[in-house]
């Protein structure tokens, strides 16, 4: 006999989904109503424009995909990127390697400018790239690599984009509500994001903006978008400004009651007031670690205050820890991708989860399990340390 599912109560301190807050969860369960319903398009609109405020623009085209953080990442490509296209990929972590393989499957040729993992995307690289690629039509990057911690220069990315007439694709599903982010005074093109890191609401949508310049490079296309479900120009027809909302899809209508909650949140507590928050659970994070012994991968000034990438000690088994926080304390931590695989812990500090008790718990229980395993670490030390820096 199946029974219903009732999941064990978790804390989410890993790479994403993050902890959602209560008052999206209680959204969520409101009736659903017929997604073409007079009240839900004015939803539509509102969302929209709670999008604008959290991406910074005035972008007309500035809505939610229905599909998670993959699937923004995928319209931006199929709506920009035309067969034979030349683009240039920033790659420093997991997530660039995905930006290559959504290029060559549009038919268009990958330049990759290629950074060690940890490290931020080189801008004098990019800039040497463009010069050298006189015909590329894109520039790809991701804002926040959730795979590493590390984040990079979208100002001065954008700005090379724009003064190489090329558009700009930016990543920005773990920045968005986390650090500054700025679409309209970057001139960024199609940016898109997620909704389960630091907007800590459910997964399943990716809010994506496209500026004016993006818009008309999809409106001047010969060739049809690959992806019927991902083509802009039909998905408009539903979230469009003037003309009637035309039936494209089914919106997922109790994930958008969700999405218009967490970014209300987000607005009352105001993006600044986000940011800052994110950085000071951080700060008092990384003292607390620091002063356990465990050092961070990447260097200070490039650090994701959201994605904080700790060194496992030698002789340790990473995975051993980690099943033992789930198990002991409920809490979840991520693992090492990639070229970090084994070598880290991923500890997120995403959007709800960003706050004094799961930094305090997080800090005691990698304590009390590592030093249960005789890992080599200094004792009593890391919650004096955190708490040091709430109290200056
Ligand atoms: C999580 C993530 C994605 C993918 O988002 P999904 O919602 O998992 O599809 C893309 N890029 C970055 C930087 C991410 O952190």
């Amino acid at each position: 006999m199946s029974s219903s599912f009732y999941p064990a109560r978790r804390i989410l301190m890993g790479p994403g989904p993050s902890d959602v807050s209560p008052r999206v969860l209680g959204a969520m369960a409101r009736p659903t109503i017929g997604h073409l319903d007079p009240q839900f398009v004015d939803l539509m609109d509102q969302i929209k424009a709670l999008l604008q405020y959290a991406f910074r623009t005035d972008n007309a085209l500035t809505l939610p995909v229905s599909a998670p953080g993959s699937a923004g990442m995928e319209a931006c490509f199929v709506n920009l990127v035309r067969p034979g296209d030349t683009v240039i990929v920033c790659q420093n972590g997991v997530f660039g390697g995905r930006m290559k393989e959504n290029v060559e499957r549009c038919g268009a040729t990958a330049v990759m400018v290629e950074d060690p993992w940890g490290q931020t995307v080189s801008v004098e690289k990019v800039e040497q790239a463009l010069a050298e690629n006189g015909d590329a039509s894109v520039l790809a990057f991701v804002h926040a690599e959730t795979s590493t911690g590390a984040f990079s220069d979208a100002a001065a990315l954008c700005r090379l984009a724009t003064s190489h007439n090329v558009l700009s694709i930016v990543d920005t599903v773990t920045s968005l509500g986390g650090i500054e982010l700025d679409v309209d005074a970057w001139g960024a093109d199609a940016v898109y994001s997620g909704t389960q890191k630091c907007l800590s609401c459910v997964p399943g949508l990716s809010p994506v903006t496209f500026s004016e310049r993006a818009v008309a490079r999809i409106r001047e296309r010969d060739s049809k978008v690959q992806s019927w479900f991902l083509d802009m120009q039909l998905v408009m027809g539903y979230w469009g400004e003037n003309s009637k909302r035309a039936y494209h899809h089914t919106a997922p209508v109790n994930t958008l009651y969700a999405l218009h909650e967490a970014l209300l949140i987000l607005k009352e507590e105001g993006l600044e007031n986000a940011w800052r928050r994110h950085r000071l659970h951080h700060t008092a994070l990384v003292a607390g670690l620091e002063a356990m012994g465990l050092g961070l991968v990447v260097a200070p000034e490039w650090r994701l205050p959201q994605l904080n990438s700790v060194s496992v000690p030698a002789g340790v088994d990473e995975a051993l820890v980690r099943s033992r926080l789930l198990q002991d304390y409920g809490l979840e931590i991520g693992a090492g991708l990639g070229a970090l695989a084994g070598k880290v812990w991923r500890v997120g500090l995403m959007g709800h989860a960003a706050n004094r008790q799961n930094v305090v718990l997080c800090l005691g229980a990698l304590e009390q399990t590592l030093s249960s395993m005789q890992a080599p670490i200094e004792r009593d030390r890391a919650l004096a340390a955190a708490l040091a820096v709430y109290d200056d």
